[in-house]
């Protein structure tokens, strides 16, 4: 062996030596922290760590029941913080869930809200709307029945009213709307022909407004009666009324004659309605109950 192989040898010793008392100091220490460790946790491991004299390990001088009771204390602690660091993670991520959950719940709740406003408006609008046709149903059907009851007022007062023909022992020589050299326009009445003399009547009561000879029409009456209707009666030879007088329906206003402008006996029977332009005789007679 050489010496330089034994040089080492005794600082190494020394070097042991320090070691072992820093160990053993440092083993103190860690006894120390076992035990209060050891209580944290609720073991009985404080009596065995403190008896130097038991079995201990080779690393840190600790009998194998207090480095299992170390470790257990280690893990619970480790455990028991990463349980409650976990436990607030959870707990956040718990209330943010809730919340996130309460918020959906109202974002339905309002789209919902929205929903049933929107189907309630709609379900208005469509009353409305129904509500407002049978208002104009029930408008025009009002209209309808209102017409027709006047309608039928109206043939119903025709109807009562008494027409006679203008004359009698007839014949018609000449309708309306008819073309012919003797008139200037198409014929604005209806002829009846008969012998000169034969009487002629006013077709319903009324009030006279003209007796007088009245140029292409010869001797002319004009009656007007209660509806405002006008009729004449025209080429007559004489004049069996004056104008103001009331006649009654049937009662003679004149006879046939061949005054004015008139190729042969004949009345010249007119209807001006509200004393206006002339309609077709016939179709007014009709509807008043009496056939030419
Ligand atoms: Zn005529």
């Amino acid at each position: 062996m050489s010496p330089q192989h034994d040089l080492p040898a005794a600082p190494r010793r020394v070097a042991k030596h320090r070691l072992s008392r820093r160990s053993l100091s440092r083993r103190t220490q860690l006894i120390g922290i076992t035990a209060v460790l050891a209580a944290a946790a609720g073991t009985t491991a404080v009596g065995v760590a403190s008896s130097a004299t038991g079995p201990s390990t080779a690393s840190t001088g600790l009998s194998p029941s207090q480095a299992d009771a170390l470790t257990a204390a280690r893990v619970e602690r480790r455990d028991l913080g990463s349980r409650d660091a976990s436990r607030v993670d959870l707990t956040a991520e718990a209330n943010r869930k809730a919340r996130a959950q309460q918020a959906a719940k109202l974002r339905s709740a309002r789209l919902a809200a929205n929903a049933t406003l929107t189907q309630r408006r709609a379900l208005a609008l469509a009353a409305a709307k129904a509500a407002a046709a049978k208002k104009a149903a029930a408008q025009a059907r009002a209209l309808a029945a209102a017409k027709a009851a006047e309608a039928k007022a109206e043939a119903e007062e025709k109807a009562k009213v008494k027409v006679v023909l203008p004359t009698t022992g007839y014949r018609l020589t000449a309708r309306f709307g008819q073309a012919g050299g003797r008139w200037a326009r198409n014929h604005t009445g209806l002829d009846f022909a008969a012998p000169l003399g034969t009487p002629v009547r006013s077709v319903m009561a009324g009030e006279v407004i003209q007796a007088a000879y009245a140029g292409a029409y010869g001797r002319q009456v004009k009656v007007r009666h209660a509806d405002g209707t006008v009729t004449s009666y025209s080429h007559m030879s004489e004049f069996d009324v004056s104008v103001g007088d009331t006649v009654t329906a049937g009662q003679q206003v004149g006879a046939i004659g061949m005054t004015g402008n008139t190729t042969g006996p004949h009345v010249h029977f007119e209807v001006l309605p509200g004393g206006g332009d002339p309609i077709d005789p016939e179709p007014w007679l009709r509807e008043h109950g009496v056939n030419p």
